[in-house]
Parts: C-alpha cells; structure tokens; sequence
C-alpha cells in the first residue's frame, strides 16, 4: 500500500501538465514575482518569493520529466522529496499564498504562479499535509452543505429576519426564476445585512431570482485545500439546483475562490458545460443599486452587461482571458497591499492602455 508520501508525489506528477512543465522550465529566476507578492514585500523574507513556494514540485518535475533530471535521480545525485520537506512547505503553499495571481500577472514569461501553487496543493492534500483548519472546513462543507457548519435552517432564519426588515419575500427554489443567488457562508455570518440589501435591489430592478436550498453555498473549500473531487462535489451541488429550477443565471459573490471555482474551473470539474450563465455579483447589482431600475431597463441590457472594474481581491488575476493581455504588459501595483488598484499599461490590438491607479 502506498505510503502518504508516495500518493502526494503521484499526485504531483499527475498535475504537472503542459502548462506546469512550460512554466517551470520557462523560469528565468529573476525573482520579480517576489515584488509581487504582498507575503514577502512584507516581510522580505526570500522563502516568500512565489516560485520558491513550488520548490518541492520543481524538484519533482525535473526528476520525473527532465532527462538531465531523470539521469541524476538514478545516480543519486538528487535529493528526493521527503514527508519532513512537505511539512516544512505547507504553511508556504497555504498560509502564505492567497492565490490572488498578482505574481502570475508580473512574471515577465507569463508563469501562472497562482495556478502552480493550485496544482501543488493538490500533491500537498494527497501526502496528508494540508493544514487542520482547512481539512475540518472541508468536511463541514461536504457533510453539512457549507465550511463554516452554515445550515439551510440557519439560512431561513436569516431570510426571516430580512422578510421582516424589508416587507419582501425571500424566493426559496423557485422553479423557473432568471437568477440562482449563491453566498458565502462567510458573508451569511459576519454580513447578514447582505441578504435584506440584495431583496430590496433585486425587488426595485424587477428581477426574477431565487436561492436554492440544496445549493446555497458559493465557498468551494475542495479548491482552498487543492482537492479536485471535492471541489467537483461541491460545483456540482450549485450545479444541479440551478438545473433543477431551469435557472439562466447562477450570481455568485466576489469571493475570489468561490467564482474562480465555479466560474472557471466548475466546467472541468464536472466534465461538461453549464446550461447556465455565472456571473458576478457586482456585475447584476451594482449597476441596478446605482443607476436604478429605470435607467437600467432604458438601456434594454441585461445588468451584467455593463462594463465594470472586477474587485475581487482574492483573484487579481481574474481568470479571464480578457486579463491575460495584462500579463504582458507592465504592471505596477499600489504599495497597500490591501488596496485594489493597479496601473496597468497594456498593449493591445497595437494600441498602449493606460488604466488608472489610485496614486
Ligand atoms: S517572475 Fe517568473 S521568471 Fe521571474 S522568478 Fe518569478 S516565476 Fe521565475
Ligand atoms: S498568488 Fe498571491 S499570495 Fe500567492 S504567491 Fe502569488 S502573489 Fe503571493
């Protein structure tokens, strides 16, 4: 039977695809990820510097797929990947990496960092080294419907309190209705008042949603542990509630992790397209709560298709093609790590873009 050790490296060596092997051997170890990344301009410890965290499955790729590699791990020439190692490496590929992707978008040969450490965590989980907290979320979410132990109780309790404050209904699995609203369990326990704001705005634009009670819940904890069937598990839940009451769109919150789960990886995980449409929360509120209902409708757009800034912290990177331009550019980030702005200068269709920063 195959040791914790051997089961997280096969799982490492099953990650590293075309993209993982381009990247690494794309590195030119310039170390301006490291600028990027707010765990060590913080600190300006080298061992936060983002590629550093991929160290062990650096190691793991040349030995397995370099033939340079390959020779010197016959020889014994290479040190191979111990259980003391990966323990010494989990709070580099959890606690310090946010995934945010600001490294991905700096790194001058286009590594997407963010997606490498995704792709580690993976061997990290397998080998048995992924931190407590995360696994104990990770089995609330599986087992009770949402990381932080939220219930569809818990949740009607706060729909009774929001029906109350507001006078408006909160429609439960609704068949047939536009929307599908998820949350996070996160903004159900710490911004409650997100639920009355969002029936007020949904009422006054005359939009037609619901919430589903067996797919309530945005967080996809099986993407922060770097577990792939536990995050299909917890995509498909949303999933098959949006296909349950025919919904054309799923909102999701700007929880970085939750709509890159769902929006970008959620596809691949269940192996087929949505009948559906992800979009993100701001893109269907923000324009209504500011420009109202009326000027919405004169527009005859759906909300979503107004052009707005993506404020996602937890995913700078966006995940998007549309951002991937950016990656070849350059790019400077505002000093406060917690601010959201960046100066970007693209180069597109021939053209230099200038987007604004905050200073
Ligand atoms: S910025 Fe890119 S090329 Fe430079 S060290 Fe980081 S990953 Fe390597
Ligand atoms: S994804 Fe963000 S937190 Fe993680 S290494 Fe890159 S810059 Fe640092």
């Amino acid at each position: 039977m195959a040791t914790s050790l051997q089961r997280g490296i096969q799982a490492m060596i099953e990650q590293i695809d075309a993209p993982m092997a381009t990247f690494f051997s794309a590195c030119v170890h310039c170390g301006l990820c490291a600028d990027a990344c707010l765990f060590y301009t913080e600190t300006q410890d080298p061992k936060y510097t983002p590629i550093h965290k991929l160290a062990p499955m650096r190691r793991v790729w040349q030995q397995e797929f370099t033939f340079w590699g390959k020779l010197m791990k016959k020889l014994g020439l290479s040190k191979p990947v111990t259980d003391a190692e990966l323990a010494e490496w989990e709070p580099l590929v959890y606690d310090s990496c946010t995934l945010c992707g600001r490294c991905s978008l700096v790194c001058p040969v286009g590594n997407d960092i963010a997606y490498m450490v995704r792709k580690m965590r993976e061997g990290m989980v397998a080998s048995g080294h992924a931190p407590d907290g995360l696994k104990e979320s990770t089995r609330r979410a599986i087992e009770l419907g949402s990381p932080m132990g939220i219930t569809i109780k818990t949740l009607q309790a706060h729909f009774k309190h929001a029906e109350q404050e507001t006078g408006l209904v909160i429609p439960l699995d609704r068949e047939g209705a536009n929307y599908l609203l998820v949350l996070s369990s996160a903004e159900v326990a710490n911004f409650s008042e997100i639920i009355p704001a969002v029936t007020r705005i949904f009422h006054q634009a005359g939009v037609s949603w619901t919430m589903a009670s067996d797919g309530f819940e945005a967080t996809n904890s099986g993407i922060q542990i770097g577990s792939s069937d536990l995050a299909a598990e917890l995509v498909g839940r949303i999933v098959k509630a949006a296909e349950r009451l025919k919904v054309k769109y799923v909102i999701s919150p700007e929880c970085g992790h939750a709509y890159t789960a769902l929006r970008w990886e959620g596809p691949n995980l269940i192996g087929r397209p949505y009948p559906f449409q992800v979009v993100q929360h701001h893109r269907t509120a923000r324009p209504v709560a500011r420009r109202g209902p009326v000027a919405h409708r004169r527009h005859g757009r759906h909300a979503h298709d107004f052009p707005r800034p993506v404020p996602d912290g937890a995913a700078r990177r966006r995940d998007s093609p549309a951002a991937q331009p950016a990656r070849y550019g350059r790019t400077k980030f505002c000093r406060d790590a917690r601010c959201q702005h960046t100066e970007l200068v693209l180069r597109r269709w021939g053209r230099r873009q200038r987007q604004p920063a905050c200073r």
